[in-house]
C-alpha cells in the first residue's frame, strides 16, 4: 500500500516538474518576442528626503506589458530571464531606458534625478557591464553619481572575486552601489566595512513589522544608525504609514520610499504626480 502511495507521490512530481519546464519553455520564448516587440516598460518609483519631504530620486522598476496576461511583475520573469540567458539583454535595455529617463529629466527640469536601476548577480559578472555603463555615462550631461546601481545583500554575500571587481570599476566611473533588501543576508560588520558600497537599503520587512514590533523598530534604528557609523547613505523601503515615516525621522533614517509617498509609475504618471506635489519647486532649482 505505502509503495503504491510513494508511486503515485512520484508520477504527481513528475507530471507537476512537466508542467513547471513547459511554463518555463513558454515563458523564455514569450521573453525574446517582448525583447523584440518592445513589450517592457520601466516603472518608477520615487524616494524622498525624510528631513525635507523632497523627491531626491526614483527606482526604475520593470514591468512586461503582456499581450494577453496584462501587466506582468518581475518576480515572474527576471528569475525565468537569469537562467535562460535573457538577463543580459533585458539588463542592457533596462539601462538604456533608466538613463534615457534619468537624461530627459535633466534637460526638462534642470535638475538631476537620482536614478536607481537594479542589477542581477549575472549582470555582474558579465564583463560588459562596466563597459555598457561607462558609454552610458559618456553620453549623458548629468554627473555620474545621479546613477545607484542596486544589488540586493544576498547577492553580494555569495559573490566572488569577479562581482568585488566589477564594483570597484563601476565606483571609478562615479556611480554610486547601494545594497537592497539589506537585513534579509548575513553580512558581518567586518565584510560591511571593506565593500565598496555608498547606500543601504532597509528591507521592507522591517519597516512592515515596525509600527506594531517594537523589536523591528530597534531593528530599523540599529541599521540607521550601522549605516552612519559606516558612513553611508540610508533608505527605508516599504514605507505605507505615517507612523513608520515618523519613525524614520526620529531615527535620522536619510531617504524613504513606499506606497505613503507614491507607488511605482509609468513616466506620464511620475511627471504628473511631481507636478502636482512638488509644482512649487519647479523652475526654481
Ligand atoms: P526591489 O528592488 O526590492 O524593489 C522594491 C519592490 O517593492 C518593488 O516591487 C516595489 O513595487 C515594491 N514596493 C515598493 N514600495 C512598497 C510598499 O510600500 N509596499 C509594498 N508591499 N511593496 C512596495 P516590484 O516592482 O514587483 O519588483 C520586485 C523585485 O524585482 C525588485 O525588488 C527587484 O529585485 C526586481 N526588479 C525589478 N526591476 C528590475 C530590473 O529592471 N532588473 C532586475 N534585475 N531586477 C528587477
Ligand atoms: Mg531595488
Ligand atoms: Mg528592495
Ligand atoms: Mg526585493
Amino acid at each position: 500500500q505505502a509503495k503504491e502511495d510513494g508511486k503515485g507521490l512520484f508520477r504527481f512530481f513528475t507530471a507537476e516538474m512537466n508542467e513547471r519546464t513547459l511554463q518555463r519553455l513558454k515563458i523564455e520564448s514569450e521573453l525574446r518576442t517582448a525583447l523584440r516587440e518592445n513589450q517592457f516598460e520601466l516603472f518608477y518609483q520615487p524616494q524622498v528626503d525624510v528631513t525635507t519631504g523632497h523627491m531626491v530620486g526614483v527606482e526604475a522598476l520593470i514591468r512586461w506589458n503582456h499581450p494577453e496576461r496584462g501587466l506582468v511583475f518581475p518576480d515572474a520573469f527576471i528569475s525565468i530571464a537569469e537562467e535562460c540567458g535573457l538577463i543580459a539583454p533585458i539588463g542592457a535595455w533596462v539601462m538604456t531606458q533608466a538613463f534615457e529617463t534619468a537624461s530627459r529629466w535633466y534637460k526638462r527640469e534642470g535638475n538631476p534625478l537620482t536614478m536607481s536601476i537594479n542589477i542581477s548577480p549575472r549582470q555582474f559578472i558579465d564583463e560588459s557591464l562596466v563597459f555598457t555603463v561607462s558609454k552610458l555615462i559618456n553620453s549623458v550631461g548629468f554627473p555620474a553619481d545621479r546613477i545607484v546601481l542596486e544589488i540586493t545583500e544576498g547577492h553580494l554575500m555569495g559573490s566572488g572575486h569577479d562581482t568585488l571587481a566589477a564594483l570597484r570599476s563601476l565606483k571609478l566611473l562615479g556611480v554610486r552601489i547601494a545594497i537592497d533588501d539589506f537585513g534579509t543576508g548575513y553580512s558581518s560588520l567586518a565584510y560591511l566595512r571593506h565593500l565598496p558600497v555608498d547606500i543601504i537599503k532597509i528591507d521592507r520587512q522591517f519597516l512592515n513589522g515596525a509600527a506594531t514590533n517594537p523589536i523591528d523598530a530597534n531593528i530599523v534604528s540599529a541599521i540607521i544608525d550601522l549605516s552612519h557609523a559606516l558612513n553611508l547613505e540610508v533608505l527605508a523601503e516599504g514605507i505605507e504609514h505615517l507612523s513608520q515615516m515618523e519613525l524614520l525621522r526620529l531615527k535620522g533614517c536619510d531617504q524613504a520610499q513606499g506606497y505613503l509617498i507614491g507607488k511605482p509609475m509609468a513616466l506620464p504618471d511620475l511627471l504628473c504626480w511631481y507636478q502636482t506635489f512638488f509644482k512649487n519647486d519647479i523652475g526654481m532649482k
